[in-house]
């Protein structure tokens, strides 16, 4: 048997009464539907669509099972509508399954995995098995559910479904023969809305079911236009030189404002001049070092002097402090 997860939407006050579950009890139904198909896929879905009319029909179940595989609906601490018993335990605090009575599937194997289930579950939640009821036990109208085991039909009446349950708890590995299939994910459903398995439109959604919005959104991202990356600015070098650190250029500065001239590219370096609005220097080698350009030049009495014309780090030049000619 395989075990699988196909969602509805939670929606308290409509189809349950929201998520408050305690676990206390599980609950075994049957159906009371025995045409062909209506097996636990077809319950699963109109679980799916009955959230969609404006007044949903009142029932809701966490599974439904029948000779194949069991279909989750709503995890285990949701508070189902299927008990009969109003807010009392049946609906507020116990997981339901509901077992398929269709005319094609194979009902002997049915109630086998409907049993499989009860194990596996009254395991998983830790619930004695004397907390697994009929929904007759809850229901205020004595609804006759499980109708096909409480009449004993093909020999299994309710005693023999109990030590069935009582059978595969007992197995070693817990409950064989069941497969759990992982719920797929959000990426893998988009991508199989990409390739056309879930239609369009209303069936994508109908499709979908409580995962439509999650995966709507991952597709309409995946189709997004990707935001073009627009490559970075090569800072233009003084004079349209290579960068590097050193570099012989001949040219004339003329400063707007006042500079302090030192005899290395360097603040920390001794001051030999001071260069003021009007004059200007002739230079022969440009310096890219400790923050700013430095324009080397010789003074009168043979020795070089360094005088900065803007600020330079990270490739990022300032404005220069006058021209250059
Ligand atoms: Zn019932």
């Amino acid at each position: 048997m395989i075990i699988r997860q196909d969602l509805a939407p939670v929606l308290p006050g409509k189809n349950c009464f929201g998520r408050m579950n305690k676990k206390k009890f599980l609950v075994i139904h049957q159906t009371g539907n025995a045409a062909r198909g209506a097996n636990a896929q077809m319950h699963a879905t109109y679980q799916i669509n009955n959230t969609k009319y404006k007044d949903p029909r009142e029932a809701s179940w966490h599974w439904q099972v029948d000779d194949k595989e069991a279909i989750q609906s709503f995890t285990h601490d949701v508070s189902c509508y299927h008990a009969s018993d109003g807010s009392g335990d049946g609906n507020m605090h116990s997981i339901a399954i509901e077992g398929c009575i269709n005319a094609d599937g194979d009902y002997k194997k049915s109630v086998e995995n409907m049993a499989r289930l009860a194990a596996k579950i009254l395991k998983d939640e830790n619930i004695s098995i004397m907390n697994m009821k009929q929904h007759y036990d809850f229901a205020r109208d004595k609804k006759n559910c499980p109708a096909q085991i409480r009449s004993g039909k093909d020999g299994i009446d309710w005693n023999k479904f109990v030590q069935m349950v009582q059978g595969y708890i007992n197995e070693k590995p817990i409950v064989a023969g069941i497969k759990v299939e992982k719920p797929k994910t959000d990426k893998e459903l988009a991508d199989e809305v990409i390739k056309g398995i879930h239609g369009t439109g209303a069936e994508r959604k109908a499709k979908l079911g409580s995962r439509y919005d999650a995966v709507q959104k991952l597709v309409d991202e995946m189709f997004k236009p990707k935001p073009v990356v627009k490559p970075k600015p090569v800072p233009k070098p003084v004079a349209n030189k290579t960068v590097t650190d050193t570099y012989k250029e001949s040219g004339t500065f003329y400063p707007n404002d006042t500079i302090i001239v030192r005899n290395a590219p360097s603040t920390s370096a001794t001051i030999v001049a001071r260069y003021y609005k009007g004059e200007h220097v002739k230079y022969h080698t440009v310096h890219l070092k400790n923050g700013y350009v430095w324009l080397q030049y010789t003074r009168g009495n043979g020795q070089q002097a360094h005088i900065p014309c803007r600020t330079y780090s990270n490739g990022k030049y300032g404005t220069l402090w006058g021209t250059i000619k």
